[in-house]
C-alpha cells in the first residue's frame, strides 16, 4: 500500500466562517478528510501534518517554501508522494518554488486547495483532495502538480485565473496532463527516468530584494525609476505584449541599466497570459538593451521563484545569469 505524507499549510479547504469571514480552524480538515476516506476505495496510509499556524496563503512568505520543502526532505525517504494542502492565492508561486527547490526530484509532490471550504454542501474541496491523494499514488509522476476542478497541471506552469470558478487554474502555455473539462482523463504517462543524482533540498534566502513590476502607461514610469534606485538583487518585469517597453521613457530605461550593471537580474515576462516574449517590434529591444533577460514564456510565478532559488544557490553573478537563461525545470519552452 502507498504512504502518502499530506501537508496542511492553510487556506479555504480547512477553513469555517469566524466574525471577520472565513479562517482556517485547526482540526478541521483533518476531522473531515478522515470521513472522506472512510467509504473511499482509495487506499493508503497517510500521515497528516497540520502546521501550528495555518495561514490564509495570501499571508504566504518566501519562508514558508523553506518549510513546506525542508518538511517533504525530511519524510522524503519514508514516503511515496506528498501532497500540499494550500490556499489558492499563492499555490502557482509555492508550486513553483517547490518544482526548484526539490533537486533531483523523484517522486509526485501535488498540491491541492479549494474555492469553497469543505464545511459548505458545495465545496469543490473534497473532489481536489481526493484527485490529490489519488495522483500522489502514482509511480509514474515526478515532479511538482496542482490538481485543481479536474485538471492536473505541471506547477511551475500554472496561474491563477479565475477567482471563483472552480477551474481556478490552468497553464497557459503548456499542455494539462489532466482536463476533465475536455474530457482529457487521467492516461499514466511512462514513469520518468531516475535522476541520476541523489535527492536534496536546495533552501532559499528569504530576505534576497526580489520584485516585480507590470509596466503601464503614465506615472508608474517615474515611480519604477525611483524604485530602480533601490539597492535591487532581481526583477520581474511585465512588459507589454511580446516583451516590449515604452522606448520614450528614457529616465526609467536608462535607471533599468543602471540596475542591472549594478548586479540586478532583470528577467522581461510577458503580461499576457498566452503568448512569450521575442523580437518582433523595435520595442522589444528596449529592455534587452537595459540588460533583461528574455523570459520566454515563463509565468510570473516561475520566473520570480527562480530568482529566489538562483541568488540562494550561487552567489557568483556570472554563473546567476547562466542558470537564469537556462531551462531548469521545464519551466520554460
Ligand atoms: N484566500 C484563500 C487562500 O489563498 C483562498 C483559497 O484558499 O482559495 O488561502
Amino acid at each position: 500500500m502507498k504512504k502518502i505524507y499530506v501537508i496542511y499549510t492553510g487556506g479555504t479547504m480547512g477553513m469555517v466562517p469566524g466574525p471577520y469571514g472565513y479562517e482556517p480552524k485547526p482540526g478541521y480538515l483533518a476531522h473531515r478528510l478522515a470521513l472522506i476516506l472512510q467509504n473511499h476505495p482509495l487506499k493508503m496510509h497517510m500521515t497528516f501534518n497540520e502546521y501550528p499556524i495555518l495561514i490564509d496563503s495570501s499571508d504566504l512568505m518566501p519562508g514558508d517554501w523553506n518549510r513546506i520543502a525542508q518538511d517533504i526532505a525530511d519524510n522524503y525517504a519514508l514516503y511515496d508522494g506528498f501532497v500540499v494542502l494550500h490556499g489558492t492565492d499563492t499555490a502557482a508561486y509555492t508550486a513553483s518554488a517547490l518544482s526548484f527547490m526539490l533537486e533531483n526530484l523523484a517522486k509526485p509532490v501535488i498540491l491541492v486547495g479549494a474555492q469553497i471550504s469543505l464545511y459548505e454542501r458545495s465545496s469543490d474541496g473534497e473532489k481536489n483532495i481526493l484527485d490529490g491523494l489519488f495522483y500522489a499514488c502514482q509511480d509514474s509522476l515526478a515532479g511538482v502538480y496542482i490538481t485543481f476542478g479536474g485538471r492536473l497541471l505541471q506547477g511551475n506552469r500554472t496561474r491563477k485565473v479565475d477567482a471563483d470558478r472552480f477551474t481556478a487554474f490552468i497553464s497557459p502555455n503548456f499542455a494539462a496532463l489532466v482536463d476533465e473539462t475536455v474530457g482529457l482523463t487521467w492516461q499514466a504517462p511512462a514513469s520518468p527516468p531516475l535522476p541520476a543524482l541523489p535527492f536534496f533540498y536546495q533552501s532559499i534566502k528569504p530576505d534576497l530584494r526580489i520584485v516585480s513590476c507590470k509596466l503601464v502607461p503614465g506615472y508608474t514610469y517615474t515611480l519604477l525609476t525611483q524604485l530602480l534606485a533601490h539597492p535591487l538583487q532581481g526583477l520581474v518585469l511585465e512588459s507589454y505584449g511580446t516583451g516590449n517597453g515604452p522606448q520614450s521613457q528614457h529616465d526609467f530605461l536608462a535607471a533599468l541599466q543602471k540596475a542591472h550593471h549594478q548586479g540586478c537580474h532583470i528577467i522581461n515576462v510577458s503580461q499576457c497570459l498566452y503568448g512569450k516574449v521575442s523580437h518582433t517590434y523595435a520595442a522589444g529591444q528596449v529592455l534587452e538593451a537595459a540588460g533583461a533577460i528574455c523570459g520566454g514564456d515563463i509565468t510570473l510565478e516561475a520566473a520570480l521563484t527562480k530568482l529566489y532559488y538562483i541568488l540562494s544557490k550561487t552567489s557568483d553573478p556570472i554563473e546567476q545569469k547562466t542558470l537564469l537563461q537556462k531551462n531548469l525545470r521545464n519551466e520554460v519552452t
